[in-house]
């Protein structure tokens, strides 16, 4: 249970024989303002020391490494929980909006054979407040390099998000109850967790749904996306027509464009046969290298001509802008810095390695 974790009820307990307004002051400064304990001068200073000096209101994770690519436009973070586990957090700048792309598990067990999170196997399900803190860190690193507010949230880092499905929802609506971010705004990546879908669609928060889908047909699939077996695109397409359907909200299909695998003439018509009757529409990454995998990235010319093909067939259809590939913080290579097993470090003495070298990401 970390700072994040806690509910404004189990807030409230702690501040126990002090004024009931103080727990609102508490609640609004961490989350609406992204302030430390130590830095909410609407608290009397006796009260602040007594905050900070409570095991129950630390953060969760320390900084080990701050990396920049894309002329500053980028910003990848690898934090360190005290279990030792290691998660990435992307911010990225665009002009007319900001982006943060979250991690919502340490690793991930779906092993996606591009990925290099994949390769790495799974470590552990984040907690809500685990997740809520990278938000709230971008958000106040934002602020202060004068990036301004953050438009845009995506869970897209490390981990399948809806293999952990009650800690990510907690997360979003306190994100969008408290920190103030539109629904509209945050979008969950599935590589097609037919469940999740299902329960999602169902979902009072209503977020986005980008589907990670990369093949179009069964044998491919099955081999990029080890799910596929699991949950096969009949079932899969069964499930996104089903969601369509009760939310009236339109989804995304993620495509890695790979060379010579999945970016041929045949793949553009076995996708389109599939996003057409959902009027879903396909976001296009070329494949980002990983030491696990490889296969090249298809050429900015078979992207382009893919993309056509794909317009001729009446889907609607956009190119994503790769970010951070130079220092493996680009679409597929988050964790690529850890070596598989080396998930978690072992436990981390008071005072975690803070080492800012600048070197670091997707869209
Ligand atoms: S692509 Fe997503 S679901 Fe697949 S292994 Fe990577 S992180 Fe996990």
């Amino acid at each position: 249970m970390t700072l994040y974790d806690l509910s404004r009820a189990e807030l409230s307990e702690l501040l126990a024989g002090e004024p009931a307004y103080r727990a609102g002051q508490l609640w609004e400064g961490l989350y609406r303002d992204h302030r430390e304990i130590d830095e909410l001068t609407t608290l009397p200073k006796s009260l602040r020391a007594r905050l900070s000096g409570d095991e129950r209101l630390s953060p969760a994770w320390s900084l080990v490494i701050e990396s920049a690519s894309d002329r500053g436009a980028t910003r990848k973070w690898l934090f360190e929980a005290g279990d030792g586990s290691r998660i990435e957090t992307v911010l990225m700048r665009y002009r007319e909006r900001t982006t943060v792309c979250v991690s919502s598990q340490a690793g991930c067990a779906m092993g996606c054979s591009f990925c290099a999170t994949g390769q790495l196997g799974f470590g552990r399900h984040l907690s809500c407040g685990e997740i809520v803190e990278q938000f709230i860190r971008a958000s106040r690193w934002a602020t202060a390099e004068g990036w301004g507010r953050i438009g845009n949230m995506v869970l897209m880092g490390m981990g399948e998000p809806l293999a952990n499905y009650d800690n990510v929802f907690r997360a979003l609506r306190r994100c969008n109850d408290s920190v103030g971010i539109g629904a509209r705004s945050i979008t969950v990546s599935t590589v097609g967790v037919v469940p999740g879908i299902a329960k999602m669609a169902s979902e009072p928060l209503q977020v986005n749904l980008a589907v990670s889908l990369h093949a179009a047909n069964d044998g491919l699939r099955d081999h990029l996306v080890p799910l596929n077996r699991r949950y096969p695109l009949k079932v899969l397409m069964a499930a996104c027509e089903d969601y369509v359907e009760v939310t009236r909200r339109r989804i995304s299909f993620a495509w890695a464009c790979i060379g010579g695998v999945n970016d041929r003439p045949s793949d553009a018509h076995e996708l389109a046969a599939l996003a057409r009757p959902l009027r879903a529409h396909v976001n296009l990454i070329p494949l980002n290298p990983t030491p696990g995998y490889q296969v090249a990235g298809s050429t900015a010319e078979t992207v382009a001509y893919f993309r056509d093909e794909l317009r001729d067939l009446g889907v609607n259809v956009t190119i994503r802008n790769t970010r951070g590939r130079d220092v493996d913080a680009a679409c597929g290579q988050l964790a690529a810095g850890i070596s598989p097993g080396g998930l978690t470090r072992g436990k981390r003495s008071s005072g975690a390695p803070r080492e800012v070298a600048v070197r670091a990401r997707l869209a």
